[in-house]
């Protein structure tokens, strides 16, 4: 199979990437494509396909992926950045560089709650939302990409507001829950605010997570309607089993299921998308930094976790982790496909693994280990110094 993107006039920076073991596209359509060989033109994919099928001439670099797995970077949809490399919660330096050793490429923030003195005013809190999304859009720690300035709601703020924030570049809405709004038709009346200016929304879901915040319960989260339901797990105190499948059958939103939640609700939440074939649906975040910590291989391990206990094919929990939720999030990465964005994780069976091979062993809860991170077409980082070793890692013949 190849598929060939119309050739560019000029094309200074080409990635080709060859010898690729199996390639997981993250689309839960068709989770593995028959393809060996994939270039990238400019940190935008060019061609998938057969290497006798594609021109694979004057690159820029080269990477013998070795037999090694090809999937899409990691995407972490549910992060609480502060600002840098920094997090105060626990008070951490290089978290999300450690993250990129797990493989991801991209996070989500749901709101930099954790900034000290976080200003509750609403000329405050725009500030700081606007300020959060410049600097990581200007900073990739470790080549990460973070979609932070997330504001949470408050009291008082009206449609201009959202206005306002839209045209400042503000994506997303932190939790809807960690502000002072804690009302389903004041929750709703904004979350549409943000839809009409392009701001996706995300809510809380659960019980309190540290605090000073408080339970947010089924009735709450149809009312308010939000994009993303935000750990459906819980972050950590899950809600009632009735009320998990309730919000699986009777909302049509994405259902988040993150590390830092209960582990035995997420699976709970995972078997009831299943079967109601619903599980395009099912995205994956880690909520770190938290009380539980920062999670560098959270999302590899929501993988596992899920593929070996809920019973899923490992090439469809990665697709949760990076196809499902770049269609929810409209995110530009996430798939292995012509026109998206070139960030990749390489993947191999973790050396010892009982498992025969990559897929097998990840359907038996081990990690995968990572060989080689690609962000936007340029390598940031070879053989992973947090996962388990990979058996097999590439390797750059030019460039
Ligand atoms: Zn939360």
């Amino acid at each position: 199979m190849s598929i060939d993107a119309p050739a560019k006039s000029s094309s200074p920076n080409k990635l080709v990437i060859r010898n690729i073991g199996f390639l997981l596209s993250g689309d839960l359509n068709r989770p593995i494509l028959d393809a060996d060989t994939v270039v990238a033109i400019d940190g935008v994919i060019h061609a998938v396909g057969s290497a006798k099928d594609i021109d694979t001439a004057d690159a820029t670099t080269t990477i013998d992926a070795k037999g090694t797995a090809l999937a899409p970077g990691l995407i972490d949809s549910h992060v609480h950045p502060v600002c840098g490399d920094w997090t105060p919660r626990q008070n951490q330096l290089g978290w999300i560089d450690s993250c990129l050793h797990g493989g991801v490429t991209t996070m989500v923030s749901a709101g930099e709650v954790h900034t000290p003195g976080r200003p509750k005013d609403i000329v405050g809190m725009k500030a700081m939302a606007i300020f959060a999304q410049r600097a990581f859009h200007a900073f990739r720690p470790g080549g990460v990409k973070v979609y932070a300035g997330a504001p949470v709601l408050e009291q008082g703020m009206v449609e201009d507001d959202f206005k306002e924030l839209g045209a400042a570049g503000v994506k997303f809405l932190g939790e809807v829950g960690l502000g002072s709004v804690k009302d389903g038709t004041t929750g709703r009346r904004m979350v549409t605010w943000a839809r009409k200016y392009g701001i996706q929304s995300t809510i809380h879901t659960g019980g309190p997570s540290i605090p000073g915040s408080s339970l947010i319960d089924k009735d709450m989260v149809l009312e308010t309607d939000a994009d993303v339901i935000g750990h459906v797990n819980g972050g950590h105190t899950a809600l009632p089993d009735d009320q998990i499948v309730a919000l699986c059958e009777r909302s049509p939103r994405a259902l988040e299921i993150v590390h830092n939640g209960n582990e035995r609700a997420g699976l709970l939440a995972l078997r009831t998308a299943k079967e109601l074939n619903q599980l395009h649906r099912v995205i994956l975040g880690t909520d770190s930094p938290a009380g539980s910590g920062v999670q560098p291989l959270g999302i590899l391990r929501m993988i596992s976790m899920l593929s070996s206990l809920g019973e899923i094919p490992a090439e469809v929990a990665i697709c949760l982790g990076t196809g499902n939720t770049a269609k929810m999030r409209s995110l530009a990465c996430g798939l292995i496909a012509i026109g998206r964005e070139a960030s990749f994780v390489f993947l191999d069976t973790a050396q010892q693994s009982a498992g025969k091979n990559l897929l097998d062993s990840i359907q038996k809860g081990d990690l995968a280990g990572v060989g080689m991170v690609i962000t936007d077409g340029a390598v940031s980082i070879q053989r992973s110094r947090n996962t388990p070793p990979a058996t097999r890692v590439p390797e750059i013949v030019r460039g």
